[in-house]
């Protein structure tokens, strides 16, 4: 059976050239649902979801870096993610900023020090905080 749930990630921009109800990829002649431009088999060849994949991987692999004691890179998205994050939020500590985003503790501890912004402190259970005043 098809994994209905990829249908719901191939809105492609549209690029003017979409021949409405047929996949896009070369040679595949399935048809799709709902004017999608690919269908299920062929989804990951749509722009969009390559443009995902590939923020996923390079993401993955800044972690990764950070992880391993490389430099933290200035243009790390993280940064702006992390810094809409706290903004919004107020104070937060370390350990809730890692569960948030699903990182480790030491990488976003290695990204906040990066960011000249975030003002540094503890609260009562003598966790790390930081916020951006
Ligand atoms: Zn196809």
């Amino acid at each position: 059976m098809r994994d209905e749930r990829w249908l719901h990630v191939s809105h492609a921009p549209n690029d003017g050239n979409l021949r409405a109800g047929r996949c896009q990829f070369t040679g595949c002649h399935a048809s799709t649902r709902e004017m999608k431009p690919f269908c299920p088999n062929h989804v990951a060849e749509s722009p969009y979801v390559k443009t995902i994949l590939k923020t996923i991987r390079s993401r993955a692999k800044q972690v990764k870096k950070i992880a391993g004691g490389g430099p933290v890179p200035d243009d790390a998205h993280l940064f702006k993610e992390l810094e809409q994050y706290i903004r919004t939020k107020g104070q937060c500590t370390i350990e809730g900023l890692a569960r948030e985003f699903h990182l480790p503790s030491i990488v976003i501890l290695r990204l906040v020090k990066a960011m000249s912004i975030v003002r540094f402190g503890k609260n009562i259970r003598k966790s790390i905080t930081v916020e951006i005043p």
